[in-house]
């Protein structure tokens, strides 16, 4: 399968914490200020970049999305953050790489099916298999080679950092924090082989299918979606994600820089 060359890689997160240090790695970097968000453009890498923080949600990951594409005009999307468990063996510390996404509250029936997005016909959006599969490349020598160096021997034993394991399956995305077991087990049960909920993905997944862009979801698990999840995240967010995504989004970049 073919992948048109990247010519310019919008990378999307939506808290700071969860892109940090990238815009500091950016060599000739410019910052935009438009639609009240932070656009920097620059090389990463040797990759033409474009990074910015969406905020939280569908509706903002949706507008930050098309803004790249139709304003800063980046080829491919590259979404990178935390999310919590969505059961089927993923643990706190995995990786997610998005297969197919859904928003899993969005219902319009009776008039359409649970989670259809009306008059796409669409219910899982597929995100692209060649940049998804680079990706997973870059998020498994991370994995192998350099997690246990880039994470203090501390916070891999506090969060049970062991047998770190890259999974690849459905996402599901929708505007609320899961924080309860109940409500976890209810989506798992909804979407067979849910490996991850969070609240952006599925949104960038529709914008990208409507304006024909390949894009790659992936998320750093920071809680198991249940009551603890609130207390869990913070800390994680800070100790542990900010730091796969710096060195995974590294590799993805020399990668391609290379190709
Ligand atoms: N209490 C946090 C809330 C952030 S919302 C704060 O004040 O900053 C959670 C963010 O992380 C979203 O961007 C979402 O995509 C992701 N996420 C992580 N765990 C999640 C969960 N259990 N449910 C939904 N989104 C989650």
């Amino acid at each position: 399968m073919n992948l048109a060359p990247i010519r310019r890689l919008g990378i999307i997160s939506a808290l700071q914490e969860e892109q940090q240090g990238l815009v500091e790695a950016m060599q000739g970097a410019a910052t935009h200020v438009h639609g009240r968000r932070d656009y920097t453009t620059g090389t990463l890498w040797g990759l033409d970049a474009v990074c910015v923080l969406s905020r939280i949600g569908k509706v903002a990951a949706a507008m930050t999305a098309t803004l790249l594409v139709e304003k800063f005009g980046v080829t491919h999307i590259l979404f990178t953050g935390v999310a919590g468990s969505g059961g089927n063996g993923v643990k706190v510390g995995d990786i997610v790489i998005a297969d197919a996404l859904v928003q899993h509250d969005m219902d319009a029936s009776p008039l359409f099916p649970p989670c259809e997005v009306p008059l796409t016909g669409m219910r899982y959006f597929s995100a692209d298999v060649v940049l998804s599969s680079r990706l997973a490349v870059a998020a498994a020598a991370f994995v192998d080679s350099a997690l246990t160096g880039a994470i203090s021997d501390v916070e891999q034993k506090l969060f049970g950092l062991h047998a770190v394991t890259v999974h690849r399956g459905l996402v599901a995305s929708g505007d609320q924090f899961i924080n309860s077991a109940e409500r976890i087990e209810r989506l798992a049960r909804d979407h067979p082989g849910l490996l991850a909920v969070e609240m952006e993905g599925a949104a960038v997944a529709q914008v990208c299918f409507e304006l024909n862009v390949p894009f790659a979801v992936m998320r750093t698990i920071s809680d198991n979606a249940n009551e603890k999840a609130a207390t869990d995240f913070l800390h994680f967010v800070q100790a542990v994600a900010a730091k796969y995504a710096f060195y995974i989004i590294q590799r993805f970049c020399e990668q391609e820089a290379e190709a």
